[in-house]
């Protein structure tokens, strides 16, 4: 394997609303609500910034106020003022790795005009023909506005050495997962919507809200295969208690 060219990693902040918890975990708990979190990601290179995912798309929040998703998602949650905590500006950004083109994760890419975005194909395509009980989480003002660039990949990819996407869909037809490795900590899987919470992962539960919820089990324990073989964290997506009591936000994770 080659030395990983990750120097650092952070997690961002974009905020909480309170979503049903049957939506995230198939066929359990669906008389619940609670609130959950939005992080995404970023990392020093060798080969410059790196993003995955990039928050909420905010000018589609009064939409979530109609939902009765009570959303706490303020200006300092958006991707650029996320950045600024740690010292980044949207133009240091060279790439980013999106997981999926939900709104709460590809909200921040018109922030990033000429940045080479790397996307699932099947992910892309699906994702201005959604069906349409699956077409709320997609707004396309997010992801079809001038200047992205799209590199499109057909299954699982090593980006650089270091950041290796790895095909995780289910949830939605091309959602990826990020295999990170840090040059001090070791492995980490970031998740994204592969598994909402942690408790997806520790019982084998796809997401509610799947558009096949066979292909996205099969997903959770691709992720839990590889978390074991590499000793790695396998980070949820939107598990506020995790979150809360295991992930440091804008700190350096090495
Ligand atoms: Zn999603």
């Amino acid at each position: 394997m080659k030395k990983t060219k990750v120097r650092r990693m952070f997690v961002l902040d974009g905020g909480s609303f309170i979503y049903e918890t049957g939506m995230m975990k198939f066929g359990t708990d669906m008389d619940k609500r609670e609130r959950v979190c939005t992080p995404f990601y970023a990392f020093d290179t060798e080969e410059g910034w790196f993003l995955y995912d990039t928050g909420w798309f905010h000018p589609a929040l009064p939409l979530l106020d109609q939902l009765g998703m009570a959303p706490e998602i303020g200006e300092e949650n958006n991707t650029v003022n996320q950045l600024k905590k740690i010292g980044v500006v949207p133009s240091d950004i060279s790439s980013i790795i999106i997981s999926h083109l939900h709104v709460d994760h590809a909200g921040g890419l018109p922030f990033f005009p000429d940045v080479k975005i790397y996307v699932q194909k099947d992910e892309y395509m699906y994702a201005f023909h959604p069906n349409s009980f699956l077409s709320v989480p997609y707004i396309q003002q997010a992801y079809n506005s001038p200047g992205l660039i799209w590199e499109f990949l057909e299954g699982d990819q090593s980006i650089i050495p270091g950041l290796t996407v790895v095909l995780a869909n289910g949830h939605t037809p091309g959602l990826q997962a990020l295999l990170v490795e840090l040059p001090e900590s070791g492995f980490y899987i970031l998740g994204s919507d592969s598994a909402y919470l942690y408790d997806n992962i520790e019982n084998n539960i796809p997401p509610g809200s799947s558009w096949n919820p066979v292909l996205a089990q099969y997903a959770v324990k691709r992720c839990k295969a590889l978390q074991t073989v590499l000793d790695a964290k396998y980070f949820p997506g939107h598990d506020l208690e995790f979150f809360r009591e295991k992930v440091n936000y804008a700190a350096e994770y090495k």
